[in-house]
């Protein structure tokens, strides 16, 4: 199979698959918590990364007929969900394009967002290496 080019998100909180830990999905593209999967609670989000999907197939869901195919994680094949392609019923119609995240199948990471770093401090750290002392004004040594 080779190398399977991976994404990596900037998010303060990302869900990322159980088994093999790749980034699925930013917590802030969760439009809807209160979905059922079919091994239990699941999420609805927005948009997905790392993702491979199955063939697409019609089902009928709790809310009616929906053409979906199966979600799987693209680093270790684990299914993770589905993506709505399709939903028959105009009152449903919300979901299309959207995706289906199993919740027995993610773990939550929460990262630190990267920060440009204090460039005051930096500084400070660079002259302190080289012998100058940062809080002494140059021009004092001159007078
Ligand atoms: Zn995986």
């Amino acid at each position: 199979m080779g190398l399977v080019f991976q994404q990596f998100l900037e998010a303060p909180a990302v869900y990322v698959c159980s088994s093999c830990r790749a980034h699925l999905a930013r917590a802030s593209d969760v439009v809807s918590r209160g979905f059922q999967g079919r091994l239990g609670r699941a999420y609805l989000v927005e948009a997905v990364v790392n993702e491979r999907l199955g063939g697409s197939e019609d089902r009928v869901l709790m809310t009616g007929l929906h053409t979906v195919c199966d979600l799987y994680c693209r680093r270790c094949d684990e299914m993770v969900g589905w993506k709505y392609i399709r939903a028959h019923d105009r009152a449903q119609q919300y979901k299309e394009g959207r995706y289906v995240l199993e919740q027995s199948q993610l773990l939550v990471v929460e990262q630190q967002t990267a920060s440009p770093p204090n460039i005051d401090r930096v500084l400070a750290r660079f002259m302190g290496d080289i012998g100058i002392r940062p809080d002494s004004p140059a021009t004092a040594a001159s007078q």
